[in-house]
């Protein structure tokens, strides 16, 4: 292996460490305890899961949560009260909608209604404005591409004049990424499932952001030599050594573009742990700035 491991479970647990330390320098302060709210609509096993281990993470930095799972039906109406109602709730410093809602409520207007200064996940249309401003500071940032910038800096990789690819264009990781990179003063392109000539593309980058849900579709001769590679997908395959039957792999093919890259995330253990660390340095962040 020639790449240098980025440790994703490693740099997450500093993150939480150094938010846990700050977290109890303000409870010993007799500061309130910042506190996030969860909003679940229905049973996805998946979301269930999500939401539960942000509660768990809050639970284990000292912060406060709160989760509110409503029925599948709930109407549009009924969860914009919530909303609002979390809104003015000043022991609540954070709000956390789990996406995707069922198909029949409007996501767009009920993230709209989120105050920005509790928008944690960072995903409200002012906030994402402001990412895309020049000049401008968003309040918060979305998690898993926050994630994803905290590794590569961390890991001292020059992003200014670098040539990035994003693979991926989703509202939740692809875009705000690309973003991200441009604010850094990257040179960006950002890649489709319409791109023409994706491996060509992706031998240009200094920098790949993989985010496309596409099994290890990433080859090792797709890879400029000394790229830092960021996988940020998870896919499932069948593994029949595994008590589960399955194993997670990313959109990177590891094996292949380990040997080839300057440096690497894992799948499991390179973005994923980031993306609760992240909302959880948001969530402090949201309780200092309504400090104010
Ligand atoms: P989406 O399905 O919302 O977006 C996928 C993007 O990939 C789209 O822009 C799509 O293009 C593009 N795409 C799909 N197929 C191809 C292809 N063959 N070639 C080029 N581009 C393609 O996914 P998400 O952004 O939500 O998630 C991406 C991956 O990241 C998933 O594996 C997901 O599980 C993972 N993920 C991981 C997180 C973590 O914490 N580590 C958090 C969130 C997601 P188009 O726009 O044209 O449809």
């Amino acid at each position: 292996m020639t790449a240098q491991l980025i440790d994703g479970k490693m740099i997450a647990q500093q993150v939480r460490d150094e938010v846990a330390a700050t977290v109890a320098k303000r409870t010993a302060a007799g500061k309130q305890k910042p506190t996030l709210a969860t909003v679940l609509v229905g049973d996805r096993p998946d979301s269930q899961a999500y939401v539960k281990s942000k509660g768990k993470a809050c639970e284990e930095l000292g912060m406060g949560s709160v989760s509110h799972h409503l029925p599948a039906e709930t109407s549009q109406e009924e969860l914009e009260k919530l909303i609002k109602s979390l809104n003015d709730d000043k022991t609540i410093n954070g709000i956390l909608v789990q996406l995707p809602l069922p198909s029949h409520l409007n996501e767009e207007r009920v993230l709209q209604l989120i105050s920005i200064e509790k928008d944690v996940d960072g995903f409200s249309p002012i906030n994402i404005g402001r990412l895309a401003q020049k000049g401008r500071e968003p309040l918060f940032v979305p998690c898993t591409p926050y994630g994803c910038i905290y590794l590569l800096e961390k890991s001292g990789v020059k992003i200014e004049g670098a040539n990035a690819v994003v693979l991926g264009r989703s509202n939740i990781v692809g875009m705000p990424a690309a973003l991200l990179l441009i604010g850094k003063n990257a040179t960006v392109t950002v890649c489709h499932s319409r791109t023409q000539d994706l491996p060509g593309t992706v031998r240009r980058a200094d920098i790949l952001i993989a985010a496309i849900g596409k099994t290890e579709m990433v080859r090792g001769d797709w890879i400029k030599p000394g790229a830092a590679i960021i996988d940020v997908g998870i896919n499932s395959v069948p593994d029949a050594t595994k008590k589960s039957g399955h194993r997670l792999v990313g959109d990177v093919n590891f094996n292949e573009a380990k040997e080839v890259a300057g440096f690497i995330t894992p799948v499991p253990g390179g973005v994923g742990p980031m993306t609760i660390a992240m909302l959880m340095k948001n969530t402090l962040r949201a309780a200092e700035i309504q400090d104010k």
